[in-house]
This record gives structure tokens, sequence and C-alpha cells, in this order.
């Protein structure tokens, strides 16, 4: 999934970018806002040997524009592409399709304020479910406004919530408070259909936030991408602006989201960069993989396979056969090769066991007539080739 996940992000022009496990615990209070639920119950934090309060990377965001700016990327005024793959952390409860270390593909756009932009990245993110095979996956996608909108927007849906008080959960009375917003992302049934209810915050959009959504829908509709609009989805971390989106996946039950992301044109200024407009999302890739399952049209283990055994008659030619493999390698033929003092037997059983289409053999009696006995596997077939040959041999063989 990796491997293929790498090749259609090379498509879209991204480069790889990697961030420390470990990092100064600030870099993700101060972008995601010390009083989410991410930072206060789900982030590993602890002091370091030197007393510094430091955490494991619960989400890729953050370090990524904390690189972004250390490296002066935020001042050259063009566009950077990055990805990141890796593992990330959160001590939560573990349940099926969410561990405490976790893997996240992530890609974040820099320097772009298009609604265009937008519109590339949704299409790169319906791009990579479907080559991994979660291409039943639903895009939902949303206009929150921009932070001049908020206010409005916050001091409106905090008069309505207040209308609900009693109805809602403990949690979502705290988010009341802080931000009204993650209400929308309150699991609890009830609260849903109160935030259902509720009015759509994208009505509080100014105008250009407006004209901005619509230009990315009307790319969407260009590009035959569908989504639905979900007002619903307000993706309530306090740093995004403008285009909201989640992918969802039917087959993955109540926490649905297989990726999620949107526009963060406030972040790189925040932390202390230049005022730098961003979009990004982040996929899960044990999600995908579920979904995978659902989907059932990928194999899980689709990683590349063996195609060449080589076996050895004795123990004494388990060196020559060492150097066999070693020839075809060197031709980029993938193999395995005998080492241990087994029975031919055995090893063409372990042979037939990993798919390998092909067993090459030189033993005393192939190497005093300087000829290379090639099994085909399938049709149960076997040549002698001369051994200035047998690799050329073995390449057709497999190509045929
Ligand atoms: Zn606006
Ligand atoms: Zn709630």
């Amino acid at each position: 999934m990796e491997s293929r996940a790498r090749q259609v992000l090379e498509l879209y022009g991204y480069q790889e970018v990697r961030t420390p496990l470990i990092e100064d615990s600030a870099v993700f209070t101060r972008s995601l806002g010390s009083a989410e639920e991410i930072v206060t119950k789900q982030m590993y934090l602890f002091q370091d040997r030197g007393g510094r309060e430091v955490a494991l990377r619960p989400e890729g965001t953050a370090s990524v524009v904390r690189a972004l700016i250390e490296r002066g990327l935020d001042k050259t005024g063009g566009l950077t592409r990055l990805y990141y793959l890796g593992p990330m952390f959160r001590a939560e409860r573990p349940q099926a399709g969410r561990r405490r270390q976790f893997h996240q593909l992530g890609v974040e756009v820099f320097g772009s304020a298009s609604p265009y932009q937008d519109a590339e990245v949704l299409a790169l993110l319906t791009r990579l479910l479907r080559e991994a095979g979660a291409g039943a996956a639903v895009l939902k996608i949303n206009n929150i406004g921009c932070r001049q909108d908020r206010p409005e927007m916050v001091k409106r849906l905090k008069e309505y919530f207040k209308g609900h008080l009693d109805h809602l959960c403990q949690e979502c009375k705290l988010r009341l408070e802080k931000n009204p917003l993650r209400i929308f992302d309150c699991k609890q049934e009830r609260c849903r259909s109160i935030a259902h209810e509720s009015n759509k915050p994208s009505q509080w959009a100014c105008g250009g936030c407006r004209e901005h959504f619509d230009k990315a829908r009307q790319a969407l509709d260009l590009l035959g991408i569908p989504y639905e609009v979900d007002h619903q989805i307000v993706r309530g971390l306090d740093y995004y602006t403008r285009t909201v989106f989640e992918a969802v996946h039917e087959g993955l039950g109540a926490q649905n989201a297989i990726g999620a992301g949107g526009r963060y044109d406030d972040l790189v200024g925040q932390m202390g960069g230049e005022p730098v407009p961003a979009v990004g999302f982040a996929l899960g890739l044990e999600r995908i993989l579920m979904a995978q399952e659902q989907e059932a049209k990928v194999s899980v283990s689709s990683a590349k396979r063996p195609q060449v055994f080589v076996a050895t008659v004795s123990p004494a030619e388990i060196p020559k056969g060492l150097a066999l493999a070693e020839a075809l390698r060197e031709k980029g033929i993938a193999c395995v090769n005998n080492v241990d003092d087994r029975p031919l037997k055995r090893q063409l059983e372990q042979a037939e066991k990993w798919g390998c289409v092909l067993v090459a053999i030189q033993g005393e009696a192939e190497r005093s007539k300087k000829v290379v006995t090639v099994k085909q596997m399938a049709a149960r077939a076997q040549t002698e080739v001369p051994e200035d040959q047998w690799v050329e041999k073995v390449k057709e063989l497999l190509a045929g």
C-alpha cells in the first residue's frame, strides 16, 4: 500500500518529509490549541532527561509546519508540496481501527490560496483511496469560512446550542464554551441530532469564502470527482479555514472516517512563520486496510514475491548457490536461495509455497557440463542451459 501511495504522490510532484517522532510539546499544543481533546486526553506528554516537555507526535501537520518554518521554506514565495508516511501516537483506548501507535499518510501544500489547489488535493486523495482499494469511500466537503467569519459563527452557534444545553453530553457542554464548532464532531446520537438541526455554519461565511468554495466545487465537477456537501463536517481543530473535508467508508462502522483534512491559511503565521496559505489531509492506513478488506478487491499482501528459487543438491554447494542467486539479482530478478542442509524435495516444496515460477540448480553433474538446470514449476518441465546464458534464459522464461 505504501509503495503504491508513493507512486501516486510522485505523479502529483510531492516530496517526502520525515519529521521526528518526539518533539517539543509546544509544537503540538500551540497548533492544536491546548483546550483540544487531542492535547488534554490523547497526547503522550512527558519530560525527557533534560527536563524538557516533549510529546510523541499525535499528528503530522504541526511537525511539518515547524520543519517548513525552520528551513525557511515559508519565505521562498513558491509552492511547497510535501507528504509524510509514518507512525503517530495517541493514548486512547484501543478498539477496531484505533491503536495507540497508528500510521498516517499525509499531504501538505504550502503557498497557494487557490480553490483549484483544494480541488487538486481532493483529486489526489480520491486517487490514493482508489489505488489502495478503498475507492468506495465517500468524499464529504464543507465551507467553514475564514478567521474574520469565525466570531459571528461562534456567537450564533453558542446561542443556538445554549437553547439545547440540557440535552448535550458533558463533553459538548465544555466544547460549547471553548469552541462550539467541535460539537459537530461529537459521536453521541443526541448531540448529533441537535447539531443536525442547527443553522449551517457555512451561512456565516463571507462572500470571498463562498466564492472560493464554489470554485473548488466547480473544479471537482469538471474532474468528475463525486462528493457531497455536508454541513456537519467542520473539522473542529482551530486551525482550519474555508474548505474542510472527510472521506468516510461505510464498511468501517461508527468511526467511519478514513481520512480528513482541509485548508489552514492561518497556521503557518500562527506558528511564527510567514502567513503562507496551506491545504492538506491525512489518511489512516489501518483504516484503509479495514476498508480494503470490506471491498475485497485488492489482496492485502500484494508485496512482490520472489520468482526464482535457487536449490542446492548438497550442503557443500550452498555457497555456489548463493553466487547463482546473486547473478540473478544483479540483473534485477527477485530470487531466494536455499541455505540449509535440506533434501531437494523439501526445497522444491518451499519454492512452491513461495510461488516461485522457476527453480535453478547447478550440482556436480551440471558443473562438469558447464550448464544450469532450470525447472519450470507449473509445466513440470526442465532444461539444461549453458552457464553463460542461463540468466538470460531465466529472464526469457519469466517474460514469457
Ligand atoms: Zn471568509
Ligand atoms: Zn456531545
